[in-house]
């Protein structure tokens, strides 16, 4: 073969091989703007986890501050394929509302990351979306406990408040569903770095799996149960991924949170998990901190 079939021979084969790996990135959507958490600090934190998987492109949409009028507030969710919660604050307009579930219902993914289940505790669909929240004056109206007992999950309907946590320390997650793309592969237990354990959370808790839970002992001022930590909800065609992990960035940088949330988002975007688990994920001896 002389040189210049060589030449066109061999870029044929590079242009099919690019075409072959380069699949289009996926579209996420953080959405921010009023949060009791320093939202500015961690969007993007997660913004930058969700690229450095390069299945995605992450866009931003920013609310009006908390007091100002909120009626034209309206991301485009439909633009997604999946849109994560940095959000817990003034309720949206009630076509925004009626545009998310309508989103997500008809297969769209959707990823409340810790406070944003604080969020809308009024909000029907939302509280179905996911599956259980805290705070907000949520109560035993706003639907039973959930948590694990004897080695499965378990409604209870005791009446009391809605989401409370001890001071913040390292814990351990134990996978309760081994199966689920989100969980398949990681290590049984594994240790989280130094957030609050999410505890006495309540809603409807409807079509929800629980992928993995932390005893909430009550010597740190837990409720003594073992808390669902990772979520995965099904609306209608839709996913929702929630995860109660991840209080600001320090916490963000537990790669217990970092893996955790990267497969979560993909599984709500896709209903699959092609990333590989991670070298330096944590064990069940000692968190590790990616900085
Ligand atoms: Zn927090």
């Amino acid at each position: 073969m002389c040189r210049k079939d060589l030449f066109f021979v061999c870029s044929v084969w590079m242009l099919f091989a690019m075409s072959a790996v380069a699949a289009e990135p996926m579209k996420a959507l953080i959405i921010d703007g009023q949060n009791n958490h320093d939202w500015k600090q961690t969007t993007p934190i997660l913004k930058k986890l969700l690229e450095e998987t390069g299945l995605f492109t992450v866009d931003v949409i920013t609310s009006p501050p908390k007091g100002a009028e909120m009626s034209r507030f309206a991301p485009k969710f439909t633009d997604y394929d999946v849109v994560v919660s940095n959000y817990n604050g003034a309720p949206w307009s009630e076509a925004t509302k009626r545009a998310l579930v309508e989103y997500v219902s008809q297969g769209g993914g959707l990823v409340i990351y810790h406070a944003a289940d604080n969020a809308f505790p009024k909000w029907e669909e939302y509280n179905e979306m996911i599956a259980i929240g805290g705070w907000g004056g949520r109560n035993e109206k706003s639907g039973p406990y959930l948590v694990w007992r004897d080695g499965k999950a378990v409604l209870d309907t005791s009446p009391g408040k809605g989401g409370g946590h001890g001071p913040r320390r390292d814990f351990l997650i134990t996978i309760r569903n081994a199966d689920h793309p989100i969980t398949r592969g990681l290590p049984p237990a594994f240790m989280h770095y130094s957030d609050e354990l999410y505890s006495w959370l309540r809603g409807p808790a409807k079509n929800v799996t629980i992928l993995a839970t932390s005893f909430s002992d009550k010597k740190y001022r837990g409720s003594g149960e073992h808390e669902p930590m990772l979520m995965a909800i099904r609306l209608g065609k839709g996913r929702v991924f929630h995860t109660a992990l991840g209080h600001s960035g320090p916490q963000c940088q537990s790669v217990a949170f970092i893996a955790t949330f990267q497969r979560g988002t993909e599984w709500a975007a896709t209903g699959n998990v092609t990333q590989k688990v991670p070298k330096d994920f944590p064990g069940p001896d000692a968190p590790v901190l990616r900085k």
